[in-house]
């Protein structure tokens, strides 16, 4: 027997998207999907042309940070035609939210029926040529994680020429927290499960780690400064900090408005650190 054909399938999809990343969180409401996005939305603001894959079957919000809520997914010939946001070719976006009938409608699904999606997302979605794909993951470690790491490590690209500079199946996790300890806790699984599944870890991005007062501008540390953060559980995990990201309530108007926080915060602490992060992938 040869190769699976659905691997297959994935591999020649995967083919043309030169870095593959996956954003994981330990817990939800930490701003996973938040980092997700403007990650996606300030490489794009550098010139690369990205892809955001939401795997977040239950609780979907991408297409509302990326303003294309509104949006359906188109098939052809060659698959889906992913959602390009807010006429941004540089910017496609694939997600389960596209998919429902009523935008307001919950997806109740066992893992076997998720797994499924997940695996068409991956055999049936057509990015053609990017850069960077995005993928945001539900919190946690699940069905989703466990399926899109096999279903990414395992493809086969049978058309591999030799020649040309070989691409990673997946470049590694990016994994958001914010300072608390609680949220620390379920990052240091999370970085276990990477170990666990051969899964790189680019680094940790701390979101929320301070406030900045919008009258002042000055940062104040907000959770739990005592227990040295996300810096200390990066030196005891060994794994890179990639940056810190400020609690900022700029952040949540533009995502909730569903537009790039680049388009308004130049120059903002937010910004410094997306720049910088973006810098390390
Ligand atoms: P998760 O994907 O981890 O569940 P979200 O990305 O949905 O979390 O973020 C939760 C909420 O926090 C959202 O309303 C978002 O706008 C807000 N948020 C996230 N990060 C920041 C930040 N750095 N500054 C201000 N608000 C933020």
């Amino acid at each position: 027997a040869g190769p699976d054909p659905d691997m297959v399938k994935i591999g020649k999809r995967m083919s043309t998207i030169k870095h593959k990343i996956l954003v994981l969180s330990g817990k939800g409401g930490v701003g996973k999907s938040t980092v997700s996005s403007q990650l996606a939305t300030t490489l794009v603001s550098k010139g690369y042309k990205v892809g955001v894959l939401d795997i977040d079957i239950c609780g979907p919000s991408i297409p509302r940070m990326l303003g294309c809520e509104q949006e359906d997914v188109h098939g052809s010939a060659d698959g889906w035609t992913p959602v390009c946001s807010q006429g941004n070719e540089n910017l496609s976006v694939m997600s389960i939210g596209f998919l429902l009938s009523q935008k307001d409608d919950a997806v109740i699904w066992r893992g076997p029926r998720k797994n499924a999606l997940i695996k068409q997302f991956l055999t049936d979605v057509n990015w053609s040529d990017l850069d960077y794909l995005i993928v945001d993951t539900p919190p946690g470690t699940s069905d989703e994680h466990i399926s899109i790491v096999q279903f990414m490590m395992g493809a086969v690209d049978e058309d591999q020429d030799p020649s040309k500079p070989q691409t990673k199946k997946v470049d590694g996790a990016v994994v958001v927290t914010t300072p608390q300890e609680v949220s620390l806790a379920a990052v240091r699984k999370e970085i276990n499960f990477c170990h666990k599944t051969n899964l790189p870890v680019i680094g940790v991005v701390e979101n929320m780690s301070a406030f900045v007062c919008p009258n002042c501008q000055t940062e104040h540390p907000l959770f739990a400064p005592s227990t040295g953060g996300a810096k200390k559980m990066c030196e005891d995990m060994k794994v890179h900090l990639l940056g810190a990201i400020p609690l900022d309530p700029r952040v949540s108007v533009a995502c909730d408005e569903g537009k790039p926080v680049y388009e308004t915060m130049q120059g903002t602490p937010v910004m410094d650190a997306l720049n910088h992060i973006v810098d390390e992938l």
